[in-house]
């Protein structure tokens, strides 16, 4: 990473909590490459170093007007997430790689739809041959969630299945995929 990084560590006090938490990883928002894009390349290289040295080692550095006041906007972010770890908190952007992504795409609206789809396709009721069970559903992938991204929202590869159906199915074919 390039920039000028002139006069360092003017710090105030919640980086002063923080300086001797040095992190190896953050989360990089969307919003922040959002605000970054448009500004000429030395700013834009102030800013991302600006994030960096405070998001990974709490510290502030001096910045040119329009990245410092990019930078105040952003900084209550970053200050989030060191609160989320100081309380122990396991947020999924922390949990690391894959893991985070796949929570995401779990929670996200598109799999919820998905899930709704594939349920109204099997009229709410478990698939398993003499079930019957319209109860706590759960919308199963055909083929595993994990090797097949490209059919995750696929609804021909989902399958309505009640709660103990669904579980049979994993144990079968191992704890971590679905
Ligand atoms: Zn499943
Ligand atoms: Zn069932």
């Amino acid at each position: 990473m390039v920039g000028s990084r002139t006069s360092s560590t003017a710090k105030t006090s919640s980086a002063d909590i923080m300086s001797e938490k040095i992190r190896d990883s953050f989360i990089f928002y969307r919003s922040f490459y959002q605000s970054a894009k448009k500004l000429p390349k030395e700013d834009k290289a102030e800013l991302f170093d600006a994030i960096c040295a405070y998001a990974l080692d709490g510290e502030l550095i001096e910045l040119s007007v329009v990245p410092e006041a990019i930078f105040t906007v952003i900084k209550p972010q970053l200050d989030g997430v060191y609160k989320n770890i100081e309380k122990g908190e396991a947020h999924w952007n922390w949990k690391g790689g894959i893991t985070d992504e796949n929570y995401r795409i779990r929670q996200s609206s598109e799999m919820k739809e998905w899930r709704y789809l594939v349920f109204k396709r099997d009229e709410f009721i478990c698939q398993t041959p003499n079930c019957f069970e319209k109860k706590g559903l759960h919308a199963h992938h055909v083929k595993e969630f994990a090797k097949y991204p490209e059919l995750r929202f696929e609804v021909s590869n989902g399958l309505t299945l009640c709660k103990s159906c669904h579980n049979k199915i994993h144990s079968k074919r191992g704890k971590n995929v679905n």
